[in-house]
């Protein structure tokens, strides 16, 4: 057993298109639990240090104006494998690899516009939760 924490946030598209509902009820219907929630509009600070294993690709300029370019619902979850099965259930990053069923699967067809961002691993777990909820948590 293995109980985890998770960052999930619905990024600006998701929001827009009014699936925070159904992406919510997906993490509650599979027995995870939202530990913490926000709607918000990222700061370029905090979109930048978010993203700052990308800050040398091409598309990284990009990356950060879309995710300033509106709220985003910003979400702790916490449940046995959280990490590894959101990644999982939230579809693969390329379009042409995100199976239907998925969350990008059945919501996005471009790779920038991909209505959600999760955790990829333990170590960004603890690191994205400290920088979207610093001390906010119960
Ligand atoms: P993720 O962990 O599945 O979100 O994917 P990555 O960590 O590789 O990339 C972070 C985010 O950057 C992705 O979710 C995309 O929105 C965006 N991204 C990744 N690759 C590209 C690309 O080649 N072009 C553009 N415009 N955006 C990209
Ligand atoms: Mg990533």
């Amino acid at each position: 057993m293995a109980i985890e924490r998770t960052f999930l946030m619905i990024k600006p598209d998701g929001v827009k298109r009014q699936v925070i509902g159904d992406i919510v009820d997906r993490f509650e219907r599979r027995g995870f639990e939202l530990k913490g929630a926000k709607l918000m509009v990222a700061t370029r600070e905090i979109a930048e240090a978010h993203y700052a294993e990308h800050a040398d690709k091409p598309f990284f300029g990009e990356l950060v104006d879309f995710i300033t370019s509106g709220p985003v619902f910003a979400m702790v979850w916490e449940g046995e494998s959280v990490i590894s099965l959101a990644r999982i259930m939230m579809g693969a990053t390329k379009p042409s690899e995100s199976q239907p069923g998925t969350i990008r699967g059945d919501y996005a067809v471009t790779i920038s516009e991909n209505v959600i961002h999760g955790s990829d691993s333990p170590a960004s777990a603890e690191r994205e939760i400290s920088l979207w909820f610093a001390g906010e948590l119960v």
